[in-house]
Formats: C-alpha cells, structure tokens, sequence
C-alpha cells in the first residue's frame, strides 16, 4: 500500500472526471519542489489550482494533488478528460529521475488500477502533446521500469480483447455511420447525435443524399 500524502489546498471550480482511461506522466522542468509549491504556481496562471493528481518528490514520497475524480489540467483538454496526471519532480531533460522515484511511480499506478478496477494505460505527456516532458532521460518504454508482475500495460496490445463497445465503433465506421476513430466512450454532442441519425435516413432513402 502505497501512502499519498494529502493537502489542504484552495481550488477554484472543479469538474469531476467521469472516465479514468489513462495516466499521463510529467517532469516538474524544476528542483525538487512540493504539490504546494506547484499549486502556488498553477495558481498564478489562474488555473482553479495544481493541476495534477499526484505529485512524486524526489525521495519518492507521494503527495496528492488536485482529487483524483476531478478533470486535471495537464495534458490539454481532450487528454484532460479521461486521465491522471501525475508530476514526478525534477528535470529530466537534464538528468533521471530519483531510483526513490522510480520505486514509487509502479506502486502509485497499482494504487490506480485497484481504484479504478481497471488496468490503466499509461503514456508520458510527449505521447499526446508536441513537448519534451517529461524529458529525454525518462525511462521508457515503461517495461524498463515496470515491476513484470505489474497488471499495467502487461502484454497489451495482445492480450486485450477487443471489447464490444471497440466492436460497435468499427462496425458503425465499416458501414459509415461515423467517419472518425471515435472512442466508445467518447461524449456525444447533439451535432453527432444528428449527424448519425441523418447518415441512417439517407442509407434508407428516406432523404436525399447530400
Ligand atoms: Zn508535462
């Protein structure tokens, strides 16, 4: 069990996140400073306040950031919606991070996987964003530092079966009731909605095709 320390920080508005997918990771780009000090600085930028969820100090304690159910701010809107941030201090354009570090972040995200019930995907902030962090010298791929007998990332792609939302989506796509790889629990917004509803009238012919 893997201890998170917790804080009493001011947020401004929060939005609970409703779908946990993933993990994005991060580098500080700054000594080692505490969540309060990145709060502080998320603060300044009129974020509602540090946008991670957890924070990894260089001696590998564990403090928490903004809760783990809100929406975070740390990998841009669409990414924001359906992961972790997590913020491992230091720079590692400049050097790796801590072996305390390293110890704490596989113990962190089996903390998620049983939270969440599921195993989570874990990416670093370059894999969905043009940026460096969390820099060159962050070990990757992650089976350089994930425990073998870690449930994460284990065997995927392969292993995974595709599930019947995944199916759904390809058929819909097979037979063009969507043109785009849509996730299966991507929101629908009511343009969609109609535009899919149209797409079936103009199959059946019961309006013209534009
Ligand atoms: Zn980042």
């Amino acid at each position: 069990m893997i201890e998170i320390i917790p804080n009493q920080f001011d947020f401004g508005s929060l939005q609970s996140r409703t779908y946990t997918r993933r993990v994005i990771i991060h580098h500080s780009a700054s000594p080692d400073v505490s969540a309060s000090v990145i709060h502080d600085w998320h603060r300044r930028k009129d974020w509602s306040g540090i946008g991670y969820h957890a924070v990894i100090r260089a001696d590998g304690a564990v403090e928490a950031g903004r809760p783990l159910d809100a929406v975070g701010a740390h990998a841009g809107s669409a990414a924001n919606r359906d992961s972790i941030g997590i913020c491992l201090t230091g720079n590692f354009m400049m050097q790796p991070p801590s072996r305390s570090q390293m110890d704490s972040l596989p113990r962190l995200l089996d903390y998620l996987e049983d939270r969440y019930g599921t195993r989570l995907e874990v990416l670093r902030h370059k894999d969905v964003a043009t940026t460096d962090c969390p820099g060159i010298h962050f070990p990757w791929p992650e089976s350089s530092w994930l425990p073998v007998d870690s449930e994460v990332n284990a065997g995927l792609p392969e292993t995974v079966p595709i599930t019947w939302k995944d199916s759904l989506v390809s058929e819909a796509r097979a037979c063009q009731l969507i043109t785009d790889n849509h996730h299966p629990d991507d929101p629908a917004p009511k343009w969609f909605v109609l535009a899919v509803g149209l797409n079936i009238m103009k199959g059946m012919g019961k309006i013209d095709a534009k």
